[in-house]
């Protein structure tokens, strides 16, 4: 199962790594056959390689659009070794073996991510590369295809173990790595056609939106999805470099969105505050010393939904936080800056995207927020209402302590980017309990206390997190019934827009159960 590799034909557009492998291949005695710009490469270097069109009797033609697609070179690659028949008719038409193929494509996606026009993204449709890497791959039994520089090495390891063959588990294992790449090429593809078809495309062009990056999927698996950019440019996910991990999904994108927007309503000259993000609701906020500080109060609010979260920082990321957060399976790390040890600590989690942003953005910045009805869309100004400028009322007997009113405004800060009904419990700048997205706002009450209660017990703490805690509320209660919960739940404090028919009825309710009440005449609402 061990196969000699007499003949290699090597076609790439990455020349990364190209000369050195080639040499390696050369040197072994293995005869090289390029296209034309590979092969100048070679020939420049040095090394003796032989011109595919001597192989062909075809010269390159139509602007490279017909190379190797002949069956000098896809017999080659496709005759069955073992098989006297295929060996008959290489020998009766002339085709020598191919037994090495090394083929990377033309670079479509990036091409479509730096903006090119129409006729260039389809000039970069690599066709004679992924046929001749899916006949190597399909005859693996025979021939190794290698489709990216980072598996030099290994053939190169192989041919030297095996005097010059490669091993049946390398050509299986290059094998499926070869239909992997041809696989995403033909969806990148794909997914960049459906944008230029697709209804929302004109939409975002209206915009000012340029596709940055052509996706996988979308929400699910069975969605095209496409990433624009506006020419605003607030520092995010949008403007990030990403250091480091996996390609952002569609969700990742949505999540650290989410996530850092909600971080930087924290002053990074006040204080230092982390954000955990999962499904575009927060699961932990917290200021704290430091970052370290503020991401351990912000995991103990809900450690559970924490489990490959994003996590979105304040400050530049320091190699303490790093190695807490790297304790635990994330996804998405993003800070305006990362420290060089942070960066090599999160190094050591391969496939973890850390994104730098270089700032954060202006929580009250203007700018358009928009989604999609049937057949048309909505468009509304960014909800860049921020809690500092508010003027608060106190509308109960008892005013807030200071620290309670501390974590009131707190709070109704992170409040802001829950999904309604929101309710958010918080003690010492921290959430500790998040009720999101419930149609009842009793319901959203509830469940973050249930939330305080079972994060209390993991914590291994005999009294939920809810006691002593105050409570945030995106919109006002209708009824008393929400706020009642909240006292029952332990919250000493209240914040909320006011503004219900029944205020009165609350405020009564609220001054009965001895709770501290401020109105800030802002609602909140989040869909
Ligand atoms: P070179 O730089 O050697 O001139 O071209 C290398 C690129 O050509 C590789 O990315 C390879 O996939 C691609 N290629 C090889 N044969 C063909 C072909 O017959 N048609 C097209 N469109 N591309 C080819």
């Amino acid at each position: 199962e061990v196969r000699r590799v007499t003949r290699a034909l090597l076609s790439v557009s990455d020349k990364t790594g190209l000369v050195e492998f080639a040499a390696a291949l050369a040197a072994r005695g293995i005869a090289l056959v390029s296209t034309g710009g590979t092969r100048k490469t070679l020939v420049d270097a040095g090394l003796t390689v032989a011109d595919v069109s001597d192989v062909t009797g075809f010269p390159e033609m139509m602007d490279g659009r017909v190379k190797t697609l002949h069956p000098a070179v896809h017999g080659g690659l496709l005759a069955v070794r073992s098989n006297p028949e295929h060996q008959a008719a290489m020998l009766a038409h002339g085709i020598g073996p191919i037994d090495l193929l090394v083929v990377n494509l033309y670079p479509f996606e990036a091409t479509v991510a730096k903006g090119a026009a129409y006729d260039d993204c389809i000039e970069n449709i690599d066709i004679g590369g992924p046929a001749m890497i899916r006949a190597a791959a399909k005859n693996h039994d025979d021939v190794a295809v290698v489709v990216e520089p980072d598996d030099y090495a290994a053939v190169l390891t192989d041919l030297e173990a095996h005097d010059g063959a490669t091993t049946l588990t390398l050509r299986r294992r290059l094998a499926q790595k070869a239909y992997a790449r041809t696989a995403a090429y033909d969806a990148a593809i794909s997914n960049w056609l459906a944008g230029q078809l697709g209804e929302t495309a004109p939409a975002f062009r209206a915009l000012g939106g340029a596709l940055a990056e052509p996706m996988r999927y979308g929400e699910n698996p069975h969605q095209w999805a496409a990433f624009y950019r506006t020419p605003e440019q607030r520092p995010g996910v949008s403007t990030a470099r990403q250091l480091q991990g996996k390609q952002l999904s569609y969700n990742n994108i949505n999540d650290t969105d989410a996530a850092f927007e909600c971080v930087a309503e924290f002053d990074p000259a006040r204080t230092a505050a982390v954000v955990i993000v999962k499904h575009a609701n927060p699961c932990g906020v917290a200021e704290g010393s430091s970052l370290l500080d503020a991401y351990e109060k912000a995991l103990a609010c809900d450690p559970v939904s924490a489990f490959g979260g994003i996590v979105a920082l304040n400050r530049r990321l320091d190699a303490e936080a790093a190695r807490k957060i790297v304790e635990i399976f994330t996804e998405v790390i993003i800070a305006p800056e990362a420290s060089e040890e942070a960066v090599a600590i999160v190094a050591a989690k391969k496939n973890l995207r850390l994104l730098v942003t270089g700032g954060l953005p202006d929580p009250r910045a203007g700018g358009l927020a928009l989604r999609t009805v049937a057949g048309g869309f909505l468009a509304q100004a960014r909800d860049s209402a921020v809690i500092d400028d508010m003027s608060l009322k106190v509308v109960t007997k008892r005013a807030p302590t200071a620290a309670e009113l501390a974590d009131l405004k707190f709070a109704f800060r992170v409040a802001k980017h829950v999904k309604s009904n929101a309710i958010v419990y918080a003690k010492g700048g921290a959430t500790v309990g998040i009720g999101a997205g419930q149609m009842s706002r009793v319901d959203s009450s509830r469940i973050a206390a249930w939330k305080a209660a079972e994060a209390a017990k993991t914590a291994g703490l005999p009294e939920t997190l809810a006691k002593g805690s105050v409570v945030a509320s995106d919109a006002f209660f209708p009824f008393a019934d929400g706020l009642l919960a909240a006292a029952e739940a332990g919250a000493t404090a209240v914040i909320q827009p006011g503004g219900s028919m029944r205020d009165d009825e609350v405020i009564k309710a609220a001054d009965e159960a001895g709770l501290a009440m401020v109105f800030t005449g802002h609602r909140h609402f989040r869909h």
